[in-house]
């Protein structure tokens, strides 16, 4: 391969321009292009990309968002716009593609595979719900965005003796709840993998209460339902009042935490290295810290679990 091309895609995550940043420089080493693709697959149906040389990646190690923009481009899912971008590749001399995504955009990546283009993925996405990879880019990073966020929030409901509720991002995932949760040393986490139980809920706020205990921290993973419904059905079942904060977009963003950056280099490096010997519909993870690839049609069958062992533990430190 003389030339390959690198997209970020779907949701945004912490540590992607460190993605790319690695995906160019290791290319570079093995004396192959790197074209950037913009806005995820809206650019490569279009072939709207640029060479990235060493200098055009310089800089962006510490940066938050995505240099090359990402979008959610639902067109893609037809073959017509994926032969378009094909084209548009082929005409360019690209011969391989690094997909910087979610499991949505692993979708696209192993579609262009089955057509004989190669693609490797790198999972990026704050809500590590990859599967295959026990870590994703750009969960670390929103983990301590979350905890620093509950830890100020702490403070306030600690002063008002408040009871607080915390909106946090997930949709299916808890991962970014949990692990909140945990560090935080939240009362109560609600996480879309396990059912909720409102007495316990109650009961917990009572206890601390009872033992003198000045606030209360409950987490909600937006994929359960919103800290305003929640504070709703609270109120209604037992006239308990909470405030609410949803921290939206801000988990998002940020400069990429260290452990993000060093995933990154490390995951964005191995994709590389996976289309140069030749690789095609697989896709780049890191499970008990070694790095390693596997097929995109594997990831598929499998399916991402929150680590539950860890809101077992919860319950039973924040007695
Ligand atoms: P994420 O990658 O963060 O999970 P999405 O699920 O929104 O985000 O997917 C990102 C993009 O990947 C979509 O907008 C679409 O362009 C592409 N994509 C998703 N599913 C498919 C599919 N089945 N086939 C081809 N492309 C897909």
């Amino acid at each position: 391969m003389k030339k390959i091309a690198v997209l970020t895609s779907g949701g945004d995550a912490p540590g992607m321009n460190a993605a790319i940043r690695a995906v160019v420089r290791k290319a570079n080493y093995h004396q192959v292009d790197v074209m950037g693709i913009y806005r995820g697959y809206e650019g490569f149906i279009e072939g709207k990309m640029e060479l990235l040389d060493l200098g055009a990646v310089g800089g962006i190690i510490q940066r938050g968002g995505t240099m090359l923009f990402s979008s959610r481009c639902p067109e893609f899912k037809e073959d017509k716009y994926q032969q378009q971008g094909l084209e548009k590749m082929k005409q360019a001399g690209v011969e391989g593609l690094v997909v910087i995504g979610g499991d949505g955009s692993y979708r696209g990546a192993l579609a262009l595979s089955k057509k004989g283009f190669p693609c490797v993925g790198v999972p990026g996405t704050i809500d590590n719900d990859v599967p295959g990879t026990e870590y994703t880019i750009g969960f670390d990073t929103a983990l301590n965005t979350v905890v620093e966020s509950i830890d100020k929030i702490r403070d306030t409901a600690t002063s008002h003796e408040n009871s607080f509720i915390v909106e946090v991002m997930g949709r299916d995932a808890g991962d970014l709840a949990l692990w909140a949760g945990l560090a935080a040393g939240a009362e109560s986490i609600l996480i879309p993998e396990e059912p909720y139980d409102l007495d316990d809920i109650i009961e917990r706020m009572n206890r601390g209460v009872a033992r003198g205990k000045k606030h209360s921290i409950i987490i909600v993973a937006e994929g359960v339902m919103s800290g305003g419904e929640l504070a709703q059905i609270l109120k209604e079942k037992a006239g308990v009042h909470t405030r609410v904060s949803v921290l939206g977009h801000i988990q998002r963003g940020g400069a990429p935490s260290a452990r993000d950056r060093v995933l990154a280099g490390r995951l964005g490096a191995r994709a590389v290295e996976v289309l140069l010997e030749g690789g095609s519909g697989r896709a780049v993870g890191i499970k008990n810290h070694e790095v390693f690839d596997y097929d995109l049609d594997e990831a598929f069958k499998m399916k991402h679990k929150a680590e539950i062992s860890l809101y077992t533990l919860s319950k039973e430190l924040s007695i």
